[in-house]
């Protein structure tokens, strides 16, 4: 796989970036379910109207595009990562699980239930709540071991104290789903959670096993209309059939995040993929979702590529996850962590006792975390020359930390792949003109729409349209061929 030239990505990134899109800001249509083929015609046609309009008076705000070198540095400020305003908390409530997945993250801290301390209690959620009271958590995710262990009459209650003081907050689960009844779904809908589930689909039964009684939890989750969407894990047995999984997840009506693999340390059953092999096979199926135009589905996987291509980071993975406030995770005892990963020993990345401190800068002041932090900060310089920083960021922090200890540099197979990814996206996505969305997923032509997108083809017509109509300066059709680099 070859990356794309460093003059097509900047002038992929002049036509699609943040800033210049904010001074765009056109809302496009979208394409709706069952809308015909005329209506989705007419959808297209006045998208291209309307980038066409703004793009041609976005030129003459902005002669100097013709006129002299393009400055990168305005560009980049404009796309500096903007941090989430709200904070993501990944609560552990144990480190039990009923299932032996071979490449569990969690396995380090693998205990019986009735371990002491391994078990959430209310008084780690008052502390918990106490300790971030004057941060906007916009998440809260109920995490494990298996959350659904723990007694509906815990959810309950903890669910009515987080909901007193964070009204607006999004409470979430991830399970293995085998464990719900009538009874702990109806505490669920309550509390509106609809529990993300592990699933390996068509490889299920090598990994996580089963299947059966995960097939009659999906059934018990959707009578109680609390059935959330599956998250499958890519690994060596699936990596080389993610379209014959998609396929599957599309049949079952099951929505599906693909994440990739990830070595555990002291879980020698897990491993990191051969990022060559990744990158390969995440393109080919890039290629078949974005033509898949029966029956699609959305895919968090490609989206999560094409929002970091074009909106410069875009999931926790791409962008800068140590901004203040942003992510921390608690163990069942209390014991703080950046975020829900298995952090190595080793490494002493674990920040104190929530029982410790009063408030979030007091983890921000701990030892370790201030190491941590300046760790990242490292990392992010060692990256700071790479064409791709603007959408990867030195990729997963945890990853990176797994791989090299002192957090100097990334982690190589995730960078490969990232590279490669949005190399191969980009080459793609820049030949689509108008006139050839028709034969597109609408999902796809919707995300492209939302991000008012604009491949090298239709700049060049935009940018011919301009010329014809002299609002250009003089020898723009000289400078239109050094801005058009292919
Ligand atoms: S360390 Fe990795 S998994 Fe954790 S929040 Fe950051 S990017 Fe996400
Ligand atoms: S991890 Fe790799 S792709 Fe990402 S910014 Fe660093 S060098 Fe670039």
């Amino acid at each position: 796989m070859n990356l794309i030239a460093k003059d097509e990505l900047q002038q992929f990134r002049k036509f699609n970036n943040k800033y210049e899109r904010e001074l765009r800001s056109s809302v496009y249509q979208e394409i709706m379910p069952g809308m015909g083929s005329g209506e989705i015609l007419d959808v297209i046609a006045g998208n291209k109207n309307l980038m066409f309009s703004m793009s041609l008076k976005q030129i003459k705000r902005h002669k100097e595009y013709f006129e002299g070198d393009i400055d990168f540095k305005k560009m980049a400020a404009a796309e500096n990562i903007t941090y989430p305003d709200k904070t993501t908390l990944i609560v552990k409530t144990t480190h039990a699980c009923n299932l032996h997945c071979p490449y569990c993250y969690d396995v380090m801290f693998r205990k019986d239930l009735d371990v002491e301390g391994n078990k959430v209690t209310l008084e780690v959620v008052r502390q918990i709540l106490k300790v971030f009271k004057d941060v906007n958590v916009g998440t809260w995710i109920w995490h494990g071991g298996e959350p659904l262990l723990i007694g509906k009459e815990f959810y309950d209650e903890a669910n009515t104290l987080i909901k007193q003081q964070f009204k607006k907050a999004n409470i979430c689960m991830q399970s293995n789903l085998t464990l719900i009844d009538d009874e702990n779904a109806a505490v669920l809908r309550k509390w509106n959670i609809r529990p993300g589930f592990s699933f390996d689909g068509l490889t299920n039964y090598l990994t996580r096993k089963n299947t059966d009684r995960l097939m009659q939890s999906i059934a018990i989750a959707d009578k109680n209309e609390v059935l959330g969407g599956a998250i499958m894990i890519i690994t060596k047995d699936n990596i080389h059939q993610m379209i014959d999984d998609y396929e599957y997840f599309k049949r079952l009506g099951l929505g599906c995040k693909m994440n990739l693999i990830f070595a555990a340390h002291k879980n020698m059953n897990s491993y990191t993929l051969d990022g060559k092999t990744v990158a390969e096979e995440i393109c080919k199926f890039f290629d078949y979702w974005i033509l898949d135009t029966y029956r699609p589905a959305d895919s968090d996987l490609c989206e999560r590529y094409l929002m970091a291509a074009l909106d410069a980071g875009g999931s926790c993975a791409f962008t800068d996850c140590a901004g203040k406030d942003y992510w921390f995770s608690t163990q069942p005892d209390g014991t703080i962590y950046h975020c829900g990963r298995d952090w190595p020993e080793s490494a002493a990345v674990s920040f104190g006792n929530i029982f410790e401190m009063e408030s979030v800068q007091d983890i921000l002041n701990h030892p370790n975390h201030k190491r941590w932090y300046e760790g990242t900060r490292r990392m992010l310089r060692h990256c700071g020359n790479c064409d791709y920083f603007y959408c990867c960021h030195s990729g997963c922090y945890n990853d990176n930390i797994q791989y090299d200890l002192t957090m100097n540099k990334p982690e190589p197979e995730n960078c490969y792949t990232h590279r490669h990814v949005i190399s191969h996206i980009i080459r793609v996505i820049n030949e689509i003109d108008f006139d050839d969305m028709p034969k597109y997923n609408p999902r796809f032509l919707n995300f492209l729409f939302r991000h008012q997108f604009r491949s090298a083809k239709m700049m060049k017509n935009i940018l011919e349209e301009s010329i014809k109509r002299i609002e250009t300066p003089a020898h723009a059709e000289n400078k239109l061929k050094e801005f058009l680099v292919i």
